[in-house]
Order: structure tokens, then C-alpha cells, then sequence
């Protein structure tokens, strides 16, 4: 049987090697053998030992399946301390990335050399948590306080040449990475060299000014509110300022410890596995042969159209935009530009770059052009006649097997299949504006299309760098359907007493990357006025009263420099409005509703729990295959706080029972058609069971 971690000899020098496919994950296992072979390496008449892993990376992080488990001796401290314990020099051969634990395990070792595409970081705090075994304490030994502390917070990792100029690596190896890491220890023994053991480098604390901490608090509270890891990585990089290394380091389990536990962490650490479950399609074999898409067509290079075409020449994919003349083509094609431009400006891409990708970009009138178009994506207006018109010109030009995929929001994806000859190759892609930006993907899956064309989009989303999320057919698909009453609740709100301000903050505090009433100013009050006196039946629901009153004061939001609230026209700062306020009270009073106060508490419970109710429903009918695939959809396409871990999580923290007896609560005594609970969350709240299994 091969072992997880082989020892041997090379001449005068112990190779260490881990090997645990696929990325090296210090499992159990992984360290359980790490401790028995350095032990022994450590005992023999070996001169130095060189650690380092097979296949294509050295450790990438500990193993996060095991968390939230009882930890199992050895933990990861005490593998890493004896490392650092040896009393001949342990050299680390990093390739590939070596992340957390891995990153930890090579700065515990007395050497480091790396291949130059290696990649090194902490993304500890993208999971809510911090580097706990000895990171925080030996990093800012190696590269400094402040570039420890900023290179921790970022979760970002950075390359071998950052790494050597930071202190972090010692040495870049030039050719094979065994044999440059063996001549680099023969070279250390022959120098004598001693262990050079991080721990006991001093920190330089005089390097920091005395606030520098606190400024960093009050900064990094700014950017991540409410998520407490941030501010536990401050706390023990100061710590490692005061304390010594033992102190410090249990100063450190103690933060980590803390941190494993929180709700924070364990929503992040949620959306980590959601996101990997998502391109999982039940029934369809993963194995199933993709169609090849190397041309894509996109009709109508408005905001979307647009968008979505960069996304494609960023990945290599060479787009045609078709217009209906040519000078919307030109426009369409000129704001891809103006962004990649935007871009450059800011340093992201070089102007070679640009023109790479505006090469992979052009523009017709003619459908004969998109006659060899592997998939096409129709993104006109949001008309279904103007759709099926589109869908009905594709039937006839493109060839057999291509993709018809429709980035209509709303647009039931069957009845556009119908009116081609080819339904199969028929689905929705709905991007998410700004789709250039924008992670999230909806795949809509029609009646009758084919296996093969849903495989090959979920796998064609991940080229383009997108999160896919599988959804039915329905009325907004999960994402847009689930917003309804998340509107709605919002504004009446503002109907029975709180103010705009009131209920934005509320919401932010709570983690929305925005409120409700400020995304309708972003978005454009005139767009929902005009798509609801388009339905044949109008809604009389008292919730739009407000939005359909600003729009016909011209309060249009942003683009008119107010809506719900005033813009100041030089900063663009977002002010409260008197004059809004008073025509909410009036409009309430004409409604016979009496104002009264609102909790915050309260105001979130009214917004997001319609989004759980609607979400249960979506759930229970199948139009998503799990719920934590439409916890995604709100934490990449609504700004829903990734550390609450999506709306069904966070039902699932909250509990389904206190969800179902508030919601069954307002039944009673707002409206009753509105706050109907779901049959799933019923089911739920009596079993005491979870959304997320
Ligand atoms: P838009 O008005 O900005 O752009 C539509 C473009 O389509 C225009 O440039 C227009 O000239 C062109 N066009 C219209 N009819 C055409 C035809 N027959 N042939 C070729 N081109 C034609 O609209 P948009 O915001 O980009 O929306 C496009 C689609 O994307 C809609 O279905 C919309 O529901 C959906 N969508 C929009 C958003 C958003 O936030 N804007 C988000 C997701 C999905």
C-alpha cells in the first residue's frame, strides 16, 4: 500500500514527501504521518531534511471536511512546533499553492525554496476563520507587522517572487524543485548552517506607530461589518507584538477557537461547499459528452448584451454582437471598450490586453453571420414577441447542435423553445447586470432541453468564471421570483411608519451590500412602473403606491438624482428627503394606516422572510435542486451576506419554527394572502428539521 507520507534517503538528506491527492490536505492521516516521519527523520544521522509533497501542489490547506468535527490528536500546533523542533535544518520545496495549514507547515520549517510559479497565502479569513496554528505568530516574524497583518486580512495569496522580496521564502529554485531543494540543504550543511527557527525571530513592534492597530480596527470594521474574523487576525498580530511566541500562540488558539464556533464561520464555510455543489446536476451523468462551444453570437449589445460578450473574450472566446443597426452596434461595442478601458486605467490589464480581448470582439447586422455560431444568447429587449421573432430568425440560420440560450429575466424559456424547431437545444441563460462583474449564472432548464446542452453550459459557466445555479421554469426563476415579497415588504414598510433611511440601514446592518429602497434608485423606479402597467391585469397592491407616485414626480432614482431619496449632485451621497417622507405619511393616511415605530429586528424579519417562504416554495417545487444552490443565487446575484450564509441557512440558524410562527404571525394581523407560510416550512418548523441537509 503506498503511504500517505514516504520517507527516504537522498545521500546525506531525508526527503519527507506528503502525498495525499488531490491537493495534499493535512487530514488526519496526513498528520498523524507527517509527526511519525519527521520524528524519525529527526532521530536518524540524515544532516537536513527537505519536506515536500507529490502530484501537483504541495498543501493546500487543511482538510475542511473535518471541520466543525472533534479535533483528533496530533493537532496541526504541535506536527508544526515539532517541526520547528528538529535539530538539523528542515527545508520546505514549495510548488504549486501552499495555502493555510500548508503555509504554516512551510514557515514552521527552518527553509523555504520554491518553484517560481508557486503560490502562497492565508484565505483562512474567507472561511471566517484566522491561520491557528502558529501563522499569525511566525508570519509577521518573517515579512514584518504590517505586511503580515495585510497579507493575512487580504485571504489572498501572492506569487514566489512577492514571497522572496517579503521574507516569506528564502530562496526561488531555478530547475527541478527535489533537486534545487537538495543542493540548497547540502549547501546549509556545508555552511553549518543552524535551524533557523521562526519562533524565535524577534517582531519588530517599534515598526508600527502606536495606533496602528486601532486605526486598522476601525478601518477593516468599515469594509467587513459584522464578520469578526477580520478583527480576531488584528488581535493576534498585535499579540504577537507583546507576547512571545508560546503566549502568543495560545493567544491564537484561543481567537481560532472562537472563531470555528461562530455563526460567521460557519455560514462562509457553507457557501464554500454550496458553490461546489451547484454545477451538480441531478440525473444527468457527470461523464456526459459536452457539444463544443469556441464561437458564441449575442443578440442585442445593450447592458447585457454587452456585458456578457466580455466575459467571453476574457476567457478566449471569440463573440460576435449582432444589433439592429449599426449604430447600436457601434454604441455596444464602444461601452465594451470604455470598460476594458476603465480597466487598463486602473492597472488591471495592459493596453495590449485591451486590444487582445476587443480583437476577440466584433459586430454584425446580418444573421448569415451566426450560421457557424456554436451558441448563441439572445438579450433584446424584454418582449416576448420581439423574442420569439429572434428565436424564429436563429431556427433558420444557425446550424444543427447549436446552443439557443435567452438571457431573459422573465420570459417563460418553454414558450421561446416552442417557436423553434430544435426546443432542445433551447435554455435560459440569465446573467446578472453588471454581467461583466456579476458571479452568478442562472442555467433555466426548459421542458425538453437535452441533457447535453445543460452539462455543456454548467461546464462552459466555470471558462467564463461564473457560479451556475440550475433552475425550472417560472416566473423570475428563483432569483427575481423570491424578490417579490422582498419589495413588497419593503415598501410597506415605509407605508405603516419607517422611514427610507430606516429600513436601508436596517438591512445593511444586517449585511445587505445594499438596502432595498436604495437598489430600486440604482436599478431605476421607471422600470418597474412601466413592466407593471404592461401586465393585462395591473397589480392594486398598496406596496407600489409609493414607487408609482415618485416616478410620476420624475423621481426616477440615481439617473434623475432622486427617488426615494436625494442625491447630491456633486458627491452622488445618498440623502434622506423630507418631501419623500411626507408623501409616504400622506398616501398612508389616505390608506387609513396608522404609523407607528419599527425595531430593526423587526425589519429584517419582515424583508427576509418572504425570501425563506418564497424559497421554501421554489424548493418544495423542484424549480431548485437544493437549497443551498439558491443561497447562492442570493449571495452572488443580490448581495445577500455570504457570512449569514444565504437566506436558507440563515433560516436554518434562525430555525424553521421561529420563521413559521412569524410568518404565521403576520398572517394574522397584516395581510393574510401575503404571509400564506409554505407547505415546506409547515413541514420543517413541526419536524424541527433544516432546509440544508
Ligand atoms: P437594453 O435595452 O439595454 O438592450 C437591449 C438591446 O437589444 C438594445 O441595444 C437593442 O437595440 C437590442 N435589440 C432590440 N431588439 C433587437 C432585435 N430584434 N435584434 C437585435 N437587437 C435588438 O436591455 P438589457 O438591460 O440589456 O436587457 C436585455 C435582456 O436581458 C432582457 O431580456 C432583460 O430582461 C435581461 N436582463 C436584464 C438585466 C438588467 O439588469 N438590465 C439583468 C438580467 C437580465
Amino acid at each position: 500500500m503506498s503511504q500517505i507520507v514516504t520517507l527516504e534517503r537522498q545521500g546525506d538528506i531525508d526527503v519527507i514527501t506528503i502525498d495525499n491527492p488531490p491537493v495534499n490536505a493535512f487530514s488526519h492521516a496526513v498528520r498523524a504521518a507527517l509527526l511519525d516521519r519527521i520524528v524519525e527523520a529527526d532521530a536518524g544521522d540524515s544532516s537536513a531534511i527537505v519536506l515536500r509533497c507529490a502530484g501537483r501542489t504541495y498543501v493546500a490547506g487543511a482538510d475542511i471536511t473535518e471541520f466543525g468535527k472533534p479535533p483528533k490528536d496530533p493537532w496541526l500546533p504541535d506536527v508544526f512546533n515539532r517541526i520547528e523542533d528538529c535539530s538539523k535544518p528542515v527545508i520546505a520545496a514549495l510548488h504549486g499553492t501552499a495555502l493555510g495549514g500548508g503555509l504554516e507547515s512551510a514557515i514552521a520549517s527552518h527553509y523555504r525554496i520554491a518553484v517560481p510559479t508557486a503560490r502562497l497565502g492565508f484565505p483562512e479569513v474567507l472561511l471566517g476563520l484566522l491561520p491557528g496554528a502558529g501563522g499569525t505568530q511566525r508570519a509577521p516574524r518573517l515579512m514584518g507587522v504590517e505586511a503580515a497583518l495585510d497579507f493575512i486580512l487580504s485571504g489572498k495569496p501572492i506569487g514566489a517572487k512577492a514571497a522572496l522580496a517579503s521574507g516569506l521564502i528564502d530562496r526561488i529554485a531555478e530547475g527541478d524543485l527535489l533537486e534545487a531543494a537538495l543542493a540548497y540543504a547540502q549547501e546549509l550543511v556545508d555552511a553549518g548552517a543552524a535551524p533557523r527557527r521562526s519562533s524565535s525571530l524577534p517582531v519588530d513592534a517599534n515598526s508600527v506607530a502606536a495606533d496602528f492597530f486601532e486605526q486598522k480596527r476601525v478601518a477593516v470594521a468599515r469594509k467587513t461589518r459584522g464578520v469578526p474574523a477580520p478583527q480576531a487576525i488584528i488581535d493576534c498580530i498585535e499579540a504577537s507584538t507583546r507576547l512571545d511566541f508560546e503566549q502568543g500562540s495560545a493567544f491564537e488558539r484561543e481567537k481560532f477557537a472562537e472563531l470555528m464556533s461562530s455563526p460567521e464561520s460557519a455560514g462562509l464555510r457553507h457557501v464554500f461547499f454550496a458553490e461546489r455543489k451547484t454545477s451538480k446536476i441531478e440525473g444527468i451523468d457527470k461523464n456526459t459528452p459536452l457539444r463544443p462551444v469556441n464561437s458564441v453570437g449575442i443578440i442585442g449589445a445593450g447592458t447585457m448584451g454587452g456585458g456578457i460578450a466580455m466575459n467571453f473574450a476574457n476567457a478566449g472566446i471569440a463573440v460576435t454582437l449582432l444589433e439592429l443597426n449599426q449604430e447600436a452596434l457601434d454604441h455596444g461595442i464602444g461601452v465594451c471598450r470604455k470598460n476594458y478601458e476603465r480597466s487598463a486605467a486602473k492597472g488591471r490589464f495592459t493596453q495590449e490586453q485591451v486590444e487582445h480581448y476587443m480583437g476577440l470582439i466584433s459586430g454584425t447586422t446580418s444573421y448569415d453571420d451566426l450560421a457557424d455560431a456554436d451558441l448563441v444568447i439572445e438579450a433584446v429587449f424584454e418582449d416576448p414577441q420581439i423574442k420569439f421573432e429572434v428565436f424564429t430568425k436563429l431556427d433558420a440560420v444557425c446550424k444543427p447542435g447549436a446552443i439557443l440560450a435567452s438571457n431573459t429575466s422573465y420570459q417563460n424559456i418553454d414558450e421561446i423553445a416552442a417557436v423553434t424547431s430544435r426546443p432542445q437545444d433551447v435554455l435560459g441563460m440569465h446573467f446578472f447586470s453588471p454581467a461583466n462583474v456579476m458571479k452568478l449564472l442562472e442555467v433555466v432548464r426548459g421542458e425538453k432541453t437535452a441533457d447535453d446542452v445543460l452539462a455543456t453550459v454548467m461546464k462552459l459557466a466555470k471558462k467564463i468564471r461564473k457560479v451556475a445555479v440550475l433552475s425550472r421554469v417560472c416566473y423570475g426563476f428563483i432569483g427575481n421570483r423570491m424578490l417579490g415579497g422582498y419589495f413588497r415588504e419593503a415598501q410597506m414598510l415605509l407605508l405603516e411608519g419607517a422611514t427610507p433611511v430606516q429600513v436601508d440601514s436596517a438591512m445593511q446592518s444586517f449585511g445587505m451590500a445594499m438596502g432595498p429602497l436604495a437598489v430600486g434608485d440604482l436599478a431605476g423606479l421607471d422600470i418597474g412602473y412601466k413592466a407593471r402597467r404592461a401586465l393585462a391585469n395591473p397589480p392594486t397592491h398598496p406596496a407600489t403606491n409609493i414607487a408609482d407616485q415618485l416616478v410620476e414626480m420624475g423621481r426616477l432614482g440615481q439617473k434623475t438624482g432622486a427617488g426615494y431619496y436625494r442625491y447630491d449632485p456633486e458627491t452622488r451621497k445618498r440623502l434622506a428627503d423630507p418631501e419623500v417622507e411626507a408623501m409616504i405619511r400622506a398616501e398612508a393616511k389616505r390608506l387609513g394606516i396608522e404609523p407607528r415605530n419599527f425595531s430593526d429586528e423587526e425589519i429584517v424579519a419582515r424583508v427576509i422572510y418572504p425570501l425563506i417562504n418564497e424559497g421554501a416554495r421554489i424548493l418544495e417545487e423542484g424549480v431548485a435542486q437544493r437549497a443551498s444552490d439558491i443561497d447562492i443565487v442570493y449571495i452572488y446575484g443580490y448581495g445577500f451576506p455570504a457570512h449569514r450564509g444565504g437566506p436558507m441557512f440563515y433560516a436554518d440558524t434562525v430555525g424553521a419554527k421561529v420563521v413559521y410562527d412569524k410568518i404565521c404571525e403576520f398572517r394574522d394581523t397584516l395581510r393574510p394572502d401575503d404571509w400564506q407560510p409554505a407547505p415546506l416550512l409547515e413541514k420543517l418548523a413541526k419536524e424541527n428539521g433544516k432546509f440544508n441537509l
